[in-house]
């Protein structure tokens, strides 16, 4: 549905299994590849993937510090945007934990949640910083989003 709108689809994700040694980052690629290759056979082509694998204090040495790609942090957005050429003001982010929502805002995107309410457990670290849509699911999401689209 968003692609055919004109949406570029991006993957963006924290795995911070990688910085806790629990899988390495060519298998996490490998992982990446195969959903990519599976969705390509249903018409559906993912623009660019991109993931942190850090965590501070993680006990593989290399992928523990501070960095600005682990969302909230809004790094691995600006970067698919420098990337592929993406206006951040009228892309959407859609996510379904509250750091999803806070690193979208952050790289000034638009935002949808895929949660029917805020979640409990996440609602103190959204923290102000709110969805325009909870979505029941990732089509509602994308229903929304072209909808939006066409309001305005
Ligand atoms: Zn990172």
């Amino acid at each position: 549905m968003l692609e055919n709108a004109g949406y570029a689809l991006v993957i963006v994700s924290n795995q911070s299994g990688i910085a806790r040694g629990l899988f390495t980052e060519e298998q996490a690629q490998a992982v990446d590849d195969r959903v990519i290759e599976l969705l390509a056979q249903e018409g559906v082509n993912i623009a660019g993937s991109y993931r942190c694998p850090h965590l501070p204090d993680a006990p593989v040495a290399a992928y523990a510090k501070i960095c600005d790609c682990r969302k909230p942090q809004p790094g691995l957005i600006l970067r698919a945007a420098r990337d592929l050429h993406l206006d951040l003001a009228t892309s959407w982010v859609i996510g379904d934990r509250a750091r999803d929502i806070v690193a979208g805002i952050a790289a000034g995107c638009r935002t949808v949640m895929v949660s029917p309410s805020p979640p409990r457990h996440d609602a103190e670290v959204l923290n102000g910083s709110q969805p325009e849509h909870f979505a029941h699911d990732l089509v509602d999401a994308a229903g929304f989003i072209i909808g939006h689209a066409a309001r305005t």
